[in-house]
């Protein structure tokens, strides 16, 4: 794939009426959210969802996000809104939570996965919703990364990602949260967490007055045979080059064990303040217990990492709950589930 790519604004209007037009016609375009970069296509339009597996380089079957700016265009999307849906909706969006419901026939198989039911997000990101908007149909939107990579959450990882290989890409600057949305599935009999994000199982749960289930492929590693109710728990993440590990500890045992391994390509992944003291080239990646922080650079970290040919990278441990069950869900398969406890 080698074709002329715009490079749009989001500070310009001519060039969000742009975006809209040529997803309009179904051309694939870049554009920011609050979550991260998305590869935005037409999602009603079978052929476009295909266009956008092809370009990511992601297997088929695993369903793409569709993206609304009013909650007006969900009824045509979904066979019914369950109570707990509507609950949610009302709560968090537009916002980062994903809410996975029975599709109409008007969503195509091919945005779905093969899959009869739908994931619908409406993005609080005002450049996000304005090019919903001047598209005039609902965008499938994947992370904007090549299938493999680390979720883009800045124009320059696009850039390296997609340049060359869609119609255009909207700067937007640096995505706030920094991880992909929350997804919550409202099809069984109780509520269920497929992928955690900046909207949390607790504050999901204060909403709906019940308790949410998560999904087991979420901290832990699939055993063998074991069915993943989100496809895309069950494909290989984002691992950097280097050999990422986790140490579960405190940061005076850290910086222990650190001390013991100070070879050559040996890199600490550690929080604010604390690269310093190590002796070894360092990346911090947000505040101590501070989950928020910590999703907003992850990714930049990680792709770091390797820009700096890291490789062996021991990595501070994020706690499981709020916001940081995503940032934990996130490194742990970055990680490939290597966790050391000190
Ligand atoms: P991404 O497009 O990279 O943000 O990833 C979308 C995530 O949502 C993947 O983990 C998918 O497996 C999940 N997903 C999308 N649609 C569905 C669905 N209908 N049922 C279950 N999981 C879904
Ligand atoms: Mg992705």
């Amino acid at each position: 794939m080698n074709m002329d790519t715009r490079l749009l604004d989001e500070k310009n209007e001519q060039d969000i009426k742009e975006a809209g037009k040529i997803l309009r016609r179904g051309g694939l375009v870049a554009i920011p959210t609050e979550t991260v970069y998305g590869l935005a296509g037409n999602a009603l339009d079978p052929t476009v969802s295909a266009q956008i597996y092809k370009v990511k380089g992601r297997p088929s079957d695993n369903p793409l996000i569709v993206h609304i700016a009013d909650i007006k265009e969900l009824p045509a999307l979904v066979e019914e809104i369950p109570e707990a849906a509507k609950k949610l909706a009302a709560a968090f969006w537009p916002g980062p939570l994903t809410i996975i419901m029975k599709k109409t026939p008007l969503v195509p198989m091919q945005t779905t996965g093969g899959l009869d039911t739908v994931a619908v997000r409406m993005p609080s990101d005002p450049t996000a919703r304005a090019i919903i908007n001047a598209a005039g149909v609902p965008l499938a939107a994947p992370s904007a990364n090549l299938s493999g990579l680390p979720s883009p959450t800045s124009f320059p990882h696009v850039c390296d990602d997609l340049m060359g290989r869609v119609d255009g890409i909207v700067n937007g600057g640096d995505c706030e949260v920094g991880v992909e949305s929350t997804v919550v599935a409202v099809t069984g009999e109780h509520p269920m967490l497929l992928r955690p994000g900046y909207v949390t199982k607790e504050q999901m749960e204060a909403v709906l007055g019940e308790e949410v289930l998560v999904s087991p492929a979420i901290l832990e590693k699939l055993k063998d045979g074991e069915v993943a109710r989100s496809p895309g728990m069950k494909y290989k993440h984002y691992a950097p080059k280097a050999q990422v590990t986790i140490l579960r500890g405190d940061f005076a045992k850290y910086k222990e064990f650190i001390k013991q391994h100070t070879e050559p390509g040996v890199w600490a992944l550690c929080f604010d303040g604390e690269g310093a003291q190590l002796g070894v080239p360092f990346i911090e990646y947000g505040k101590n217990h501070d989950g928020v922080t910590q999703a907003h650079h992850l990714f930049t970290a990680l792709r770091d990492l390797d820009k700096h040919g890291a490789q062996v990278v021991y990595a501070r441990c994020p706690e499981q709950d709020g916001v940081s069950m995503a940032v934990y869900n996130r490194l742990i398969r970055a990680a490939a589930f290597r966790v050391v406890e000190l």
